[in-house]
């Protein structure tokens, strides 16, 4: 029932995108994202460049990205919220001039929409954690998957296999490590928890006489 209403309210105001769904289709996941923020706080973080990709799904120029090239092992992670998206594991070299990825780094870190905006329909890949806009996955990928996640540098931040910590460095670390994990599992906001309005000032309603 919950959701039922959730997906009547996304219909409502998704308005227009909706009549693109086949029939019988759920509607959209569009699920909500765990980082949620405001247009003038996105783009006070980001630069401008960033900003217009991930945030108004604007397209970097083919071989203008920084990571075209890259061939480092590492992570590349969402630049908007830092969640880890692709491995260099996975990255081939597709020619278009956009680094180019054959998976995903785990399935529930990417989210994915038709994207209608051209005369030919694409799929656009987003951050499932806060909803930046990556670019778009086409079915012209190498095996395993076939895939072709076309990602702009833009919307990635990598990070170095060296920065993170081998295991021996880990285990060395591994109790700072989790004090800072545990400090910031602490100072972290929990958007859900409403602070209950004060009752004091309230009328209270008349007593009623014991009968
Ligand atoms: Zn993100």
């Amino acid at each position: 029932m919950k959701y039922g209403i959730i997906g009547l309210t996304l219909v409502f105001v998704l308005g227009s995108s909706a009549v693109f769904l086949a029939e019988g289709e759920p509607a959209p996941p569009q699920r909500p994202r765990n980082v949620v923020k405001t247009e003038r706080e996105w783009s006070k973080q980001l630069s401008p460049a960033q900003y217009l990709v991930t945030r108004q799904k604007h397209t970097e120029p083919a071989y203008s990205g920084k990571y075209v090239h890259n061939k480092a092992k590492g992570v590349y992670h969402c630049v908007c919220c830092e969640a880890e998206l692709f491995s260099s594991g996975t990255k081939f070299e597709s020619g278009t001039g956009w680094p180019s990825f054959w998976r995903p780094i785990a399935a529930d870190s990417i989210d994915n929409e038709p994207d209608y905006s051209m005369a030919e329909p694409r799929v656009e890949v987003m951050c499932n954690n806060c909803g930046a806009h990556l670019g778009h996955v086409f079915s012209d990928g190498p095996p395993p998957t076939g895939l072709r996640f076309c990602i702009n540098s833009l919307s990635l931040k990598f990070a170095p296999e060296a920065q993170t910590a081998s295991p021996k460095a880990k285990a060395k670390t591994g109790s700072a490590l989790s004090k800072a994990k545990a400090s910031k599992e602490a100072t972290k906001p929990k958007p859900d928890t409403k602070t209950p309005a004060p009752e004091g000032d309230k009328p209270k309603p008349e007593a009623k006489s014991p009968k």
